[in-house]
């Protein structure tokens, strides 16, 4: 099972730069290093090119349409020790913005390491969601860097913790963009949500 080829066709770093949306969305957020690159590039087929998004770069939002079905949205990275207060700054009013405003939102992928708990900051990010209500999703990545034993305990907790947000949907997704597991069904899950 595949996705359409995807491409990128827009890139925002305001709030009056987003593309007027067309097709439901599919947005993926998550900390610096959390492997969201690397996730949005094994969903996707050989074709579809990204553009980098490193550190380094300036922040934006980009927007890519896989085939007519829908658009994938990668949100800036989050997190970066370095990155000055005013930075941050902008990085909330530009998620902030994105999400309050999007009718064809239809749910956020929230990336985390499968190493890491739900730790205090995520969940304040994660109450900026419910906020705004707007459904999201946990993905634990890197599954492939714990034993199975720690990722079903880890996934239980994950899930209790998610127990009092109301938009939390389903239950989190496991993947490795390594070893490929959980690709599939994440592509198939995907399919299903924006009805392709
Ligand atoms: P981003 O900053 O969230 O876009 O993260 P990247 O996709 O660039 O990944 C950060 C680092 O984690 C890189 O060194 C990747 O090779 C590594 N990484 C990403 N996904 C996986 C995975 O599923 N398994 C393992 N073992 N490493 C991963």
């Amino acid at each position: 099972l595949e996705l359409p080829h995807f491409y990128f066709f827009a890139g925002a770093k305001t709030p009056n730069s987003f593309p007027v949306p067309d097709l439901p969305e599919l947005a993926f957020v998550g900390r610096s290093n959390v492997g969201k690159s690397s996730l949005i590039n094994a969903l996707g087929d050989s074709r579809s090119a990204r553009t980098s998004t490193k550190p380094g770069f300036t922040q934006q939002i980009n927007f890519y349409a896989v085939g007519s079905l829908f658009n994938m949205v990668d949100m800036p990275g989050y997190g970066f020790a370095y990155v000055k207060e005013e930075e941050k700054v902008k990085w909330k009013e530009l998620i902030e913005s994105y999400i309050s405003q999007r009718e064809l939102l239809l749910r956020i992928y929230v990336l985390l390491d499968a190493r890491h708990g739900l730790s205090v900051s995520l969940c304040n990010n994660l109450v900026i969601l419910e906020r705004h209500q707007v459904a999201f999703q946990i993905v634990l990545t890197k599954c492939d860097l714990v034993t199975a034993v720690d990722l079903a305990r880890r996934h239980v907790l994950v899930e209790k913790g998610l127990a009092e947000f109301r938009h939390a949907v389903d239950k989190p997704l496991m993947v490795s963009s390594e070893t490929s597991a959980g690709i599939f069904m994440m592509r198939k899950e995907m399919l299903r949500l924006a009805g392709g």
